[in-house]
């Protein structure tokens, strides 16, 4: 009897620390774990291949709260990135040339000092990325952000579930289609994703528990559909695996799909996908100087693996970087998510 009511309070506890979320994902009984499909793919252990690109996650303040966010983000979230970290984070950059520059949050303009970071960053000379949600650059106190990424030359990559506002909706708020609309036409007006360099990408998950469409024939689709109703036009369109973290593991927990979901994850194993996953070129930092494989093990607490630096303070030595660049990656069955099908990273499909 202990035990039942033991496993119902488990059930019943919301999936809300990393810890309770690795313990769920750990449950499921898979056809084979991530580490047994990678040694079958030769992969194991994974170890990444050099650092190409730094993701700092500057915070998990947010103007929204989509139902899908891996981050957990929202207005009330009150982690931000101090100085100390920040400053660390860019002679990172300058001190090993690292090619690319990715900024994540949250939302990363709600960084007091993200216009800092971004100007900083391209002086280093990498190629500055930003994620940007589409909703808060029309905020009031973030109007100039939209001119100085275009001065700055900064690739957006920003999160449009559909081109359709009933399911964006759905999943980002009541009335976030109509303004990402507004926005992306603003970003258009500023020379963004009209071909001359400014580069405008567009990612998309699915609004379900159903892996990602063909990127290349979406695309497609999405550059018609989005001209013809809108007006907008765009670079690329990135599709990714929605996650199971997070609140997408609450909402397959809530309906009882955490285990069909993880299943169809691990059954479309793609070796391909798994040779390319972003862990292996990508370092990522948390608003604490703490490094993790990627911004999915920083959700879930998970470190990097005993021989590798803690923090981005240790990586700033030679030593650091030469550990770092070769280090072990840190698994867990959510990682089925980067490599089912055509994979999923942040740069859309992998295979
Ligand atoms: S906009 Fe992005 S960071 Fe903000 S809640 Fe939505 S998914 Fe999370
Ligand atoms: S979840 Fe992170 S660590 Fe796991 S395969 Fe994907 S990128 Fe790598």
């Amino acid at each position: 009897m202990g035990r039942i009511l033991a496993t119902l309070e488990k059930r019943l506890a919301p999936l809300s620390s990393p810890q309770a979320q690795l313990d769920r994902l750990h449950e499921v009984e898979l056809p084979a774990s991530f580490e047994t499909s990678l040694a079958g793919a030769g992969l194991f252990p994974l170890r990444a291949t050099g650092i190409d690109i730094l993701q700092i996650n500057v915070g998990r303040r947010c103007n929204q709260t989509c139902r899908h966010c891996h981050v957990d983000a929202g207005p009330d979230r009150k982690e931000v990135m101090s100085r100390e970290v920040m400053d660390a984070c860019l002679a990172f950059l300058e001190r090993h040339r690292i090619r690319t520059f990715d900024i994540t949050g949250g939302a990363p303009e709600l960084h007091p000092d993200f216009r800092e970071i971004v100007v900083r960053g391209a002086a280093t000379g990498a190629h500055v990325m930003h994620r940007c949600n589409l909703t808060a650059i029309l905020l009031p106190n973030y109007a100039d952000i939209p001119e100085l990424l275009a001065t700055h030359r900064v690739e957006i990559i920003a999160s449009l579930p559909y081109f359709q506002s009933n399911e964006t909706d759905a999943q980002r708020g009541e009335g976030v289609f109509e303004e990402s609309i507004a926005a992306l036409r603003l970003l258009n007006g500023l020379g963004y994703g009209r071909g001359d360099g400014l580069l405008l990408n567009l990612v998309t998950n699915p609004v379900g528990t159903f892996l990602p469409g063909n990127q290349v024939a979406l695309q497609a689709r999405w550059k018609q559909e989005m001209k013809r109703r809108y007006g907008v036009v765009f670079d690329q369109l990135y599709t990714i695996t929605n996650m199971p973290i997070s609140r997408f593991l609450e909402f397959l927990d809530e309906r009882g799909k955490v285990e069909e979901y993880l299943t169809t994850l691990a059954n479309a194993f793609n070796p391909v996908a798994a040779a390319g996953v972003m862990c292996r070129n990508t370092v990522s930092v948390s608003h604490d100087g703490t490094l993790h494989d990627c911004d999915f093990n920083q959700m879930l607490a998970m470190g990097l693996t005993a021989q590798a630096p803690r923090t981005i303070f240790d990586a700033l030595t030679d030593h650091g970087m030469a550990s770092l660049s070769s280090r072990e990656i840190a698994l867990a069955p959510h990682c089925y998510g980067c490599t089912a099908g055509s994979g999923s990273s942040c740069g859309g499909a992998v295979a």
